[in-house]
């Protein structure tokens, strides 16, 4: 799909007329060209550096309904959750898995255990199922010992769901694309096109490409969205906007499992300020999060953890479970996303509402909040809001797939365990025999103590628009997460089995990878070490 020509192509073919153009490649872009797409609308989704390189490929990684949105009373929008989550856990196996979690209830809690026990079982209601359960002091101890003890009233287990955020935001742009749908990543919008009216009918788009930054386009279409996050009010500045967002980055910390036992998340209420806190197993680590703090730093720089984010989840991992005795240089990785919320000046950031939000300003239809869970309602909200502007009035209805049907038996007979197999297919779809068909010997073993295979690491630096390094190892591949110094000490065998296939010269690689051990020390680590 994604071949070594295809990025010259896409470029000579942009002049084509577009029903809609999308501005953004994370879960919100993504959303609205995969629904866009499936309504017979001619779109092009244009994002400025790699697919789900903003706030889609470092969010927590949960898919949930939001269970803290019915404490305000919010139950449409958390049964809108809960469904989407149900939905994706239905079509999307091998790429989002149920997860389950433990809520310890201590004296002196923010709520009483028999407020989070009735809404425990509000929440299973809105998803017709029955999972819930309270475990007794006792028991609690007994099955996680390590858990802090002091003051434990009882524990409550439900569930929710986890996934790879930016295999997810891929995988929908890739089935987007195979139903006729137009991607490019590296490419920015620069400016906006206006009519004499003032209302925006199109982009003029830079290739971000450093071998071509001096290609220039200009795009015309009947409707633009605007669908980039945190960067929002950017581009609505471009046409006279006001600043309406506020910047919240939340971060989070990874450990390896071998501190941190866990086989299923744990969520607690921090005891500084008594926000909650999860902590998750996700691909062989263990994550705590999240922080939410304003973002004050440049919006075009990589997104980093304070050191003050980072004592904030160590002190709540140390609370939770004292016995472990973590400490920072226990931590693999790190990782920070800034989300965009409307901003009502609350002193509180925890406070300000994580709805989405749909604005139409002289043409410019700006689409952003929300959360990775409910990307479909975000898209088709929006498709809803511009229909009157499209050809032909699509019909729009939920009755379909979320994801498509990925080809069960044609990985029936190779030589991998039965999770592998499903790994493969949630997270390559209909791909995934091209993956396995693709790879040379001994690279269907696992990369180190990691769940990836070296083969995805060929099949991605051959078929996933793939640029620089980063884009191969921090989102086609998680390796900047969830191994080792970010995978750096496996560059030389990386090398060997992507060099070729991207295409790139010594010197090229030498650059790349100084530049990806540069970007995983700056913002992947603690800057201690
Ligand atoms: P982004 O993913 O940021 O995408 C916007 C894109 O626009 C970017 O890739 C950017 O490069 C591009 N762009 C910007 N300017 C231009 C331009 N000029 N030209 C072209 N492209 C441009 N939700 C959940 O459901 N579950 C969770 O567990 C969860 N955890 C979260 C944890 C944190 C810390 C945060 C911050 C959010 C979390 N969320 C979660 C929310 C969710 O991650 C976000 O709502 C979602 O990722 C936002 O997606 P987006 O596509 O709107 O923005």
């Amino acid at each position: 799909m994604w071949d070594a020509e295809w990025r010259e192509r896409t470029w000579e073919q942009l002049h084509a007329p577009w029903d809609l153009i999308v501005i953004g490649g994370g879960i919100t872009g993504a959303g609205i060209l995969r629904e866009a797409t499936r309504f017979g609308l001619r779109t092009l989704l244009v994002e400025r550096a790699d697919f789900t390189s903003g706030t889609s490929s470092r969010s927590s990684k949960l898919v949930h309904g939001g269970l803290r949105y019915l404490k305000n009373g919010q139950i449409r929008m958390t049964y809108e959750s809960v469904r989407e989550r149900e939905n994706l856990l239905h079509t999307g196996r091998g790429l989002v898995y149920p997860l389950g979690f433990l809520m310890p209830s201590y004296k002196n809690d923010k709520i009483p255990g028999w407020i989070f026990h009735a809404g425990l079982i509000l929440y299973d209601l809105l998803a017709f199922k029955w999972a819930h359960q309270r475990y007794p002091a006792q028991d609690m101890q007994d099955r996680w010992p390590f858990l802090r003890q002091e003051g434990l009233i009882c524990g409550y287990r439900y569930f929710d769901a986890h996934t790879d955020d930016a295999r997810l935001v891929l995988r929908i742009i890739q089935e987007a694309v195979m139903d006729g749908g137009t991607a490019l990543n590296y490419a920015r919008v620069e400016d906006l096109l206006r009519r004499n009216t003032g209302e925006v009918c199109g982009i003029v788009l830079r290739d971000q490409d450093p071998a071509c930054s001096e290609r220039v386009v200009e795009i015309e279409a009947p409707v633009v969205i605007n669908a980039t996050g945190a960067w929002a009010d950017e581009m609505r500045n471009m046409i006279g906007g006001h600043r309406r967002l506020r910047q919240l980055r939340g971060s989070h910390l990874v450990f390896p499992t071998k501190k941190v036992p866990l086989s299923r998340a744990i969520s607690f209420w921090h005891p500084h300020d008594q926000r909650p806190v999860f902590i998750y197993p996700w691909e062989r680590t263990i994550i705590v999060g999240t922080t939410d703090v304003d973002h004050e730093e440049n919006l075009h720089s990589e997104p980093c953890i304070s050191a003050v984010e980072a004592e904030y989840l160590m002190v709540a991992a140390r609370y939770a479970f004292p016995p472990l005795d973590l400490n920072l240089k226990d931590v693999l990785s790190t990782f920070a996303g800034v989300r965009a919320v409307v901003d009502t000046g609350k002193e509180d950031p925890s406070k300000e509402s994580r709805e989405h939000v749909i604005w139409q300003e002289d043409g410019l239809v700006t689409v952003t909040g929300g959360k990775l869970t409910t990307f479909r309602v975000m898209a088709q909200d929006a498709l809803r809001a511009i229909r009157h502007l499209l050809p032909g009035h699509p019909p729009l209805n939920r009755k379909h797939r979320m994801l498509e049907d990925p080809p069960l038996e044609a990985l029936l007979d190779i030589d991998l365990d039965a999770p592998d197999r499903l790994r493969l297919l949630g997270r390559y779809g209909m791909h995934a025999p091209e993956v396995v068909a693709a790879s040379e010997r001994g690279e269907l073993e696992s990369i180190g103590d990691t769940h990836a295979l070296w083969a995805e690491l060929r099949w991605a630096a051959r078929s996933e628009a793939v640029l620089h390094l980063d884009d191969l190892l921090m989102r086609r591949q998680r390796l900047g997460i969830v191994a080792p110094k970010g995978g750096i000490p496996w560059l030389e065998k990386i090398r060997t089995i992507t060099q070729s296939e991207l295409g790139w010269d010594d010197s090229r690689w030498q650059q790349e990878a100084e530049a990806y051990t540069q970007l995983w020390h700056q913002c992947y680590s603690l800057q201690s070490e």
